[in-house]
């Protein structure tokens, strides 16, 4: 009996989708087909070590089988197999949610580069780019039954019921048929597909089987060749070399091999940034192969990205992703150890406390880190790449687990600055600095302008100070940790006093804020909804008014937690600061002292004006144009 199901819509709109238009690498199906083959294997593996029931073998083989007549290719492992809700699950929904939304950004992108498919969970479909029509033979060692599912990857599939004895899959592909531009002919030919294993699943730990066709010269009865006489013999090959590329010697690993090995395995399209390659023995023996990829992963920052190395124990898999191996700040890194001193049925929950593994991590994170500032010393354009990329997850770390790791990490950060094209290290930042200098200065913003125009900037630049700018979200965050840099205290040019004024001028601005004493209580009166503190500046040449934070909370960090979810009310205080030296200013005290009713309007008005020298928003725009129209009449008057 057989029985007729509709693949979930979603899977068929992707289905739709990933066969017409995303995909134009179509050989990369067998890669997919034969790495499927291979986890259910590992599946098999892992699960026969704790499972009584389930018989302990070393016997693992994947086999491939054309057939030309039928125009048909057979995949086949005796790995795990699957039930029939197996079946339903893993074949009847394809990949997780979202992913469609995302293959259509990248359809919209050049996709022809990209290689995405491995990523997504969606490789078994691949099958249907070359296919008419797709079988499925399997049998679960948890299932009595064998079922055959069947489907030409339009809106169904089928499943009934079958004799399979075997535990293992068989996939089978009715492949298309020739097309104008498109050749399906030649993965019918056993060259083809042996060269495709070798380029793709060379480094699979199980072996590839193909029945193969030579030509080999005839023997005569004393095993000699006779000259000119050759027969077919078809004998049963492994394709794949199955050495992994870490049993062999660094050296005889050439730059351009890890980088396919980094590509073909980690689903990337491009070549890693950075392949650290250690190699440790002693009371701890183990190696290591680490890549910094050359672009963030599309789904880094998505909950369901996992980090962690793959994990090698006396050569034998253990495991996909050791989480344990990497730090969260690190966790863009893709690779593997494999270490003879681990014992090769630990479980998870072992794995957390084991003391090897944890020395490994902690010896691997020391050696990025150690990579990460060669490059930074000797590659500068290449660490400005990976910083670009990677940035911000560095950032992270500094500010991870109250700055446990701010020491490692501090001199790895790049910063832009208001005096220099290129991104500085805070080190570099400090070694320019006039000798007068005493702190870091830094301004929140998104880009170099809009920190020019920031009035607080006007002392600064007239004393040549540099000045940080912080433009990703976490960046105050991370300076709040760090605190100092090397005893030199960060200073936020929108918080507080720069304290950057002799005593004399200390004196004069405490003599003004006395004869003014009235003025500024009145204006201070009129917002007192809106600021803490109305002050006379110390630190503004050009401008008439700024707006500063006080000590807490920036505006920058209450933007952003303003718009993280939860508590919102958290505010940064604000105080309005007068440059007395303004005409502004002067026409302010004529005006309390002649007209003081008008003094309010004059105090909003300031004040507006500051919030929207700040980037921040009015509150009721209409008012303050109301203001300004009534007195740009006066002053016509
Ligand atoms: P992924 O391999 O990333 O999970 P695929 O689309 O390649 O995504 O495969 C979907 C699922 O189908 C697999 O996760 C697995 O559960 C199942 N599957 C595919 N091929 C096999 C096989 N040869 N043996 C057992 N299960 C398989
Ligand atoms: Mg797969």
């Amino acid at each position: 009996m057989s029985e007729k199901l509709e693949f979930k819509t979603e899977s068929k709109r992707l289905l739709h989708l990933m066969i017409n238009s995303i995909y134009t690498n179509k050989e990369i199906f067998l890669r997919e087909l034969i790495s499927n083959a291979s986890d259910a294997i590992d599946k098999y593996h892992l699960t026969s070590l704790t499972d009584e029931k389930l018989e302990k073998t070393n016997d693992y083989e994947i086999h491939l089988d054309v057939n030309k007549k039928k125009r048909t290719i057979t995949i086949s492992d005796n790995g795990i197999g699957m039930t029939y809700d197996d079946l339903v699950n893993n074949l009847g929904t394809i990949a997780k949610s979202g992913t469609l939304d995302f293959l259509k950004t990248i359809k919209e992108k050049d996709a022809k580069e990209v290689d995405l498919i491995g990523q997504f969970g969606v490789g078994f479909y691949s099958a249907f780019m070359v296919s008419t029509s797709v079988e499925v033979r399997t049998k679960s060692p948890f299932s009595e039954k064998a079922f055959l599912w069947t489907s030409k990857g339009e809106d169904s599939y089928t499943i009934e019921e079958i004799n399979k004895p075997d535990r293992g899959t068989t996939v089978t592909l009715h492949l298309r048929k020739n097309e104008d531009e498109e050749n399906y002919d030649e993965f019918l030919e056993t060259y083809k597909l042996s060269s495709l294993v070798k380029k793709y699943s060379d480094y699979v730990r199980y072996p590839i089987m193909m029945e193969q066709e030579t030509e080999k010269p005839v023997l005569d009865a004393e095993g000699k060749p006779i000259e000119d006489k050759y027969e077919t013999i078809t004998e049963i090959k492994t394709l794949n070399s199955m050495t992994p590329i870490w049993n062999k010697s660094k050296a005889e690993v050439k730059d351009t091999d890890l980088n396919e090995f980094y590509k073909n395995t980690y689903f990337d399209y491009v070549d890693p940034l950075l392949t650290i390659w250690t190699d440790v023995e002693g009371a701890l023996t183990y190696k290591a192969i680490v890549f910094i990829p050359g672009k963030a992963p599309y789904n880094l920052y998505s909950e369901k990205y996992e980090k962690g190395l793959q994990l090698y124990a006396k050569g034998v898999f253990v495991m996909e992703k050791c989480k344990e191996l990497v730090p969260d700040y690190l966790r863009f890194v893709k690779g593997l150890v494999v270490s003879p001193d681990l014992s090769l049925n630990i479980s998870r929950e072992v794995l957390q406390h084991n003391r090897q593994l944890i020395k490994i991590a902690a010896n691997l994170e020391k050696k990025i880190l150690s990579e990460l500032e060669k490059t930074l010393k000797n590659d500068r354009d290449k660490y400005e790449e990976f910083f670009k990329a990677f940035g911000i997850d560095m950032k992270y770390g500094i500010y991870d687990n109250y700055g446990e790791k701010k020491e490692l990490l501090q001199d790895l950060i790049l910063f832009k600055t208001v005096n220099e094209d290129k991104p500085i290290t805070l080190n570099e930042y400090v070694t320019k600095m006039p000798a007068d200098q005493k702190d870091i200065f830094y301004g929140s913003a998104a880009s170099k302008e809009q920190i020019l125009v920031s009035p607080q900037m006007d002392l600064l630049k007239s004393k040549n100070y540099d000045v940080l700018i912080l433009s990703d979200d976490i960046d105050e965050f991370m300076i709040n940790i760090l605190h100092e840099y090397e005893k030199h205290a960060f200073k936020s040019i929108n918080q507080g006093d720069l304290n950057l004024i002799d005593e004399t001028e200390k004196q004069t601005v405490k003599d003004l804020e006395e004869t003014h004493k009235d003025l500024l209580e009145a204006i201070k009166t009129t917002l007192a909804s809106e600021v803490k503190d109305v002050k006379i500046s110390t630190r503004l040449t050009d401008s008439p008014v700024c707006l500063v934070s006080g000590e807490g909370l920036s505006f920058e960090m209450e933007k952003v937690i303003s718009q993280m979810p939860g508590d919102k009310d958290l505010k940064a205080d604000k105080i309005l600061e007068i440059n007395p030296k303004h005409e502004l200013f002067k026409a302010i005290t004529t005006v309390f002292a002649n007209d003081p009713s008008s003094l309010n309007d004059y105090a909003w008005i300031l004040f507006d004006q500051a919030l929207l020298i700040e980037g921040l928003t009015v509150k009721d725009p209409v008012a303050f144009a109301d203001k300004m129209v009534k007195l740009m009449i006066k002053a016509a008057k």
